[in-house]
């Protein structure tokens, strides 16, 4: 449930009403906005009556949660987040272009991508160093070697970085050589990857699982958040559907749904969802339309060469190209690229 203030609550009445919460082992979630304050309540509610807490001084009302997932509800924080990844910021008024090559591959490649992607607009370098194959025999990622120079990188351009994590051990890595770890497909509902993921403190991008629903999305969401890490974006890369023409299918009307449901960033991943460069464009800017926070696109110097996902990767000169196309279409939303 949320129990919302009237107006004019002052500090102690707040207090009164999460200590009474507290009081009964439940725990309170507080957002102070503009205009009213909200408290959020997690926890067994049966341990509470909400009818004394209804007649509390200045409670206006108690509005009952009936998602499972909470933390990552609209309704715990109606304004939109806005999550910090090393110098930049993925929330409202921005576009976040995360670029870069599916998999690490090696130092130069990665220096290269790194100042190309830079030089077109991106404000992250993506790089995968552990690869969670469909099959056992394709290449696997460079692990720890790969985020050194995904590091290296950084310093150079000033990027934030990300990479994917597949398990503890590369949380653990990951957390001393880059700014945000993502969560793939695959895991989405790898539950112990995620509270792992959420006692890191790291910002976590979670992308879709490949046949989850947005509800089962935001549960997992809740799962990182729930450990006391709020630093959540998610990212639609396509889900399965009977459809074959594309790699998968873009749900782009999830990013609406979304932004009703929770307060947590968007991203959209054009790469993946369609698995081919030649309709990456057009679903970049079917994102920016739909009102997404960002984009993660795969860049690759040599495509055709390219270790893992060459079909889908854009080369400089067509990222450079979509960039520029971009540029309008974010100015409509009202978002700098
Ligand atoms: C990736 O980003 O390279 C990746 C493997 O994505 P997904 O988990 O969406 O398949
Ligand atoms: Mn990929």
């Amino acid at each position: 449930m949320i129990i919302i203030m009237k107006p004019s609550s002052g500090e102690a009445q707040i207090s009164s009403v999460t200590s009474y919460i507290r009081q009964h082992g439940l725990e309170v979630h507080l957002s102070t906005g503009k205009e009213v304050t909200i408290i959020g309540v997690v926890g067994n509610k049966n341990l509470i009556n909400p009818e004394h807490l209804e007649s509390m001084k200045d409670v206006e009302r108690i509005v009952p949660v009936t998602e499972s997932y909470k933390l990552a509800n609209k309704k715990f924080h109606p304004e939109p987040s806005t999550v910090k990844v090393g110098n930049t910021f993925i929330g409202p008024g921005t576009m976040t272009i995360m670029a870069g090559p599916c998999a690490v591959e090696n130092e130069e490649q990665m220096m290269l991508i790194a100042r190309e992607v830079k030089k077109a607009g991106a404000t992250f370098l993506r790089g995968g160093a552990y690869k969670p194959r469909t099959s056992p025999y394709s290449f696997q990622g460079l692990e720890e070697e790969g985020l050194k120079y995904m590091q290296n990188a950084q310093k150079e351009t000033g990027l934030a970085t990300i990479c994917e994590v597949v398990s503890n051990e590369a949380i653990e890595a990951a957390a001393k050589y880059v700014d945000m770890i993502q969560i793939g497909a695959r895991n989405m509902q790898n539950f112990i990857l995620l509270k792992e993921a959420g006692r890191s403190g790291m910002p976590v991008l979670l992308k879709r699982g490949l046949s989850a629903t947005i509800e089962e999305w935001l549960n997992a969401a809740e799962y990182i958040i729930a450990e006391g890490n709020p630093n959540v974006v998610l990212c639609e890369r396509g889900i399965r559907t009977f459809e074959t023409a594309t790699r998968n299918t873009l749900d782009i009307s999830c990013v609406p749904v979304l932004k009703e449901k929770t307060h947590l960033p968007v991203i959209v991943d054009p790469s993946h969802s369609t698995g081919s460069y030649k309709y990456v464009p057009s679903m970049a800017k079917a994102g920016v339309a739909a009102g997404a926070d960002g984009l993660m696109i795969e860049v690759h110097n040599d495509p055709a060469c390219a270790l893992s996902d060459g079909p889908q990767s854009l080369t400089f000169k067509n990222f450079a190209l979509l960039m520029d196309e971009l540029t309008p279409f974010c100015q409509l939303v009202g978002r700098t690229l």
